[in-house]
């Protein structure tokens, strides 16, 4: 299985999904939804390259850990490495996967962007599917925008009590040496503030060296 092209990873979150998770973000997405909040990540170029078994035990190594997140960057046009990544984390232990798709669930179905995606769907308890469309983000749950839907695909997490889609939003702010990670689903306001401080770092640190 060839390596996944992989923007940013963290492992040990409550911010995308039921319970403790990690997520793997990936690099390259063929939309470019006006306010998209990783646009970074929309470009196809390499970023890291990992291997699906390596990232497994690298997101498992938090014992804490019950769930996987795929967002991106598309995750369906690294199906199938996405696809060997779950399946090598569950044969570490038993891992939900909750994952995010530009495509609708009836596009992936009729007319897959990858030949993985069907693998990938199989493995997939919760798809969120459809593009951001920002005049419909309500700030609530944790789709971006009303027109997305939560699909409970293998039904394992429909009674867990965490309402995917009208909950309040969480988000977490990781900082990792000079990178700043906003992680979850973020309310608009918290993005605006988010991206305001990065730019203020930024600045700061090309004056510095200035
Ligand atoms: S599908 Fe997601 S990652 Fe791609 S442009 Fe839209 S919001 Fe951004």
């Amino acid at each position: 299985m060839g390596a996944l092209n992989v923007a940013a990873s963290w492992v040990g979150t409550t911010a995308l999904g039921p319970g403790r998770r990690s997520v793997v973000w990936v690099q390259g997405c063929p939309f470019h939804c006006a306010g998209c909040m990783s646009p970074d990540w929309i470009p196809d170029v390499p970023a890291r390259s990992v291997k699906p078994a390596a990232l497994a035990a690298e997101l498992l190594a938090d014992p804490g850990v019950e769930g996987l997140t795929f967002s991106g960057g598309e995750p369906m046009r690294q199906a199938a490495g996405l696809a060997e990544l779950i399946r090598a984390a569950r044969r570490i232990r038993d891992t939900t996967l909750v994952c995010f798709s530009g495509y609708t669930l009836r596009h992936l179905r009729t007319r897959p962007p990858t030949p993985g995606v069907p693998d990938l769907l199989d493995e997939v308890d919760v798809l969120i599917d459809g593009l951001y469309v920002a005049a419909l983000d309500d700030g609530r749950g944790l789709r971006g925008s009303g027109n997305q839907r939560v699909h409970h695909l293998s039904g394992r997490l429909a009674d867990c009590g965490y309402d995917f889609a009208g909950r309040d939003r969480s988000a977490e702010i990781a900082v990792d040496g000079r990178e700043a990670l906003l992680i979850g689903v973020p309310p608009p306001a918290l993005l605006t503030v988010f991206d305001a401080a990065v730019d203020h770092v930024r600045q700061s640190s090309i004056g510095g060296r200035a």
